[in-house]
């Protein structure tokens, strides 16, 4: 998960990385106050999870509260290269003497960390690495080591930083790798960070990437999640447990085990390609274990996504035999029906593996309308495709 600016120097501050006080808000008039209390000029900053909000206008300084309040009324509301400017930050302004870049990213491909530091930051990292690739340290961090001051002494080496701010910029660098190890993140980057005239070095901007998978042990995992710009679907899908991506087609999938899923997602925009485009609505993969309950929820949340036309239950039975996964279809639909929200849609199901037989007699014997048994994959994945586009068709 990708944090805003805002969120990213909330963790700064907590691991004590300097940086400039400020607040977010989502109102010109919230913007004004947050102004007032700082009773400072201010820089005034679109949230938004792309970068390069600085040119594209996301960023605007404010001598006082009036002008703080013009400043967010122009941003909020902007688009930022597709994204919409729900909320801005507005923090105490720095002067800036000189900007730097600091980073540190999981590198998966070598099995360790990578720490990338220039004293030509401000501009994208991307440029400075393509144009003049001598003015970027990049030093590999062992997981195990980290980064201790002897480690960053290294990086700002490396980096040529001038020898009066060397000492704060190793301060930083400590406290940087602390938040990434403590808060489980697998990015944390920093540019601009500032020199101010002073000599005073401060983050400026932060961006952090945590690791998902560590959600279940970060206190303060579920407080940033933003609800507001994930698809309801998706957060649904993650209250169930349920391996579950929204894609942009019609056809709902449905499998056991995220190879059958993706083969799946390739079988069916191949036969949709005859049925004028039907593509995948989604992946969503209800693992080993396909409980009737998991089926249920599974379902339900394909059943529930408006672009979803057909859907194609694709399993393979394995530890969990087919007809505890027929079981859980017809009671899965059963159950539905008690909810209140009987399913609508057709569903055609592909039952092979271990006791398909069996399983397929329980599909038939249920005799309900909306289910369709079709032997093999490429057969359904046409069948699913077809109906698919006959039911968006008769809209
Ligand atoms: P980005 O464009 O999305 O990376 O947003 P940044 O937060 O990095 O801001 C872009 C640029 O705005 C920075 O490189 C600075 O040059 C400038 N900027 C940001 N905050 C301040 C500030 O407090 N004072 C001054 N003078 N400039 C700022
Ligand atoms: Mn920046």
């Amino acid at each position: 998960m990708d944090l805003y600016e805002y969120q990213a120097k909330e963790l700064f501050l907590k691991h004590d990385v300097p940086t400039t006080p400020g607040e977010v808000c989502t109102t010109p008039e919230a913007a004004e106050a947050i102004a007032t209390s700082i009773g400072k000029p201010v820089v005034v900053k679109a949230q938004v999870k792309v970068g390069g909000r600085g040119k594209a206008g996301g960023v605007k300084l404010a001598d006082d509260s009036a002008e703080a309040k013009a400043r967010a009324t122009d941003i909020l509301g902007m688009d930022i290269k597709g994204h919409t400017v729900h909320r801005v930050l507005v923090a105490q302004a720095s002067d800036i003497a000189e900007e730097y870049y600091v980073s540190f990213m999981l590198d998966r491909a070598n099995r360790c960390f990578l720490a990338m530091a220039s004293v030509e930051g401000g501009v994208e990292i991307e440029e400075v690495a393509a144009n003049r690739p001598e003015a970027l340290a990049m030093i590999r961090v062992d997981a195990l080591d980290g980064v201790d001051q002897a480690k960053a002494r290294e990086i700002v080496a490396a980096a040529k930083f001038p020898a009066a701010v060397a000492d704060q910029v190793v301060n930083v660098l400590v406290k940087l790798w602390a938040v990434l190890v403590k808060e489980d993140a697998t990015l944390v980057e920093v540019n601009p960070l500032v020199q101010t005239p002073d000599g005073v070095i401060l983050a400026l901007d932060g961006k952090v990437t945590i690791d998902d998978n560590a959600s279940f042990r970060l206190a303060d995992y579920d407080s940033m999640v933003d609800r507001e710009s994930t698809d309801p679907i998706e957060l649904r899908a993650k209250e169930f447990d349920l391996n579950y991506v929204k894609l942009s087609g019609e056809v709902g999938i449905i499998g056991n085990g995220a190879g059958l899923v993706m083969s799946t997602l390739d079988v069916v925009a191949y036969a949709g390609e005859e049925f004028g485009g039907m593509k995948p609505a989604n992946f969503l993969d209800i693992g080993g274990g396909a409980s009737a309950t998991v089926m249920a929820n599974g379902l339900d949340i394909v059943l529930n996504d408006p672009e979803v036309e057909a859907v194609f239950v694709n399993v393979f039975g394995g530890i969990t035999a087919c007809d505890a996964v027929a079981n859980g279809i017809v009671q899965a639909l059963a159950m539905l029906e008690e909810q209140g929200t009987p399913a609508t849609k057709p569903i055609v199901c592909r039952i092979d593996g271990n006791n398909a037989l069996e399983g397929r007699r329980i599909l038939t014997e249920a005799e309900h309308d909306l289910i369709e048994l079709v032997d093999t994959m490429d057969d359904a994945a046409r069948r699913v495709a077809e109906l698919a586009a006959a039911r968006k068709a008769g809209k």
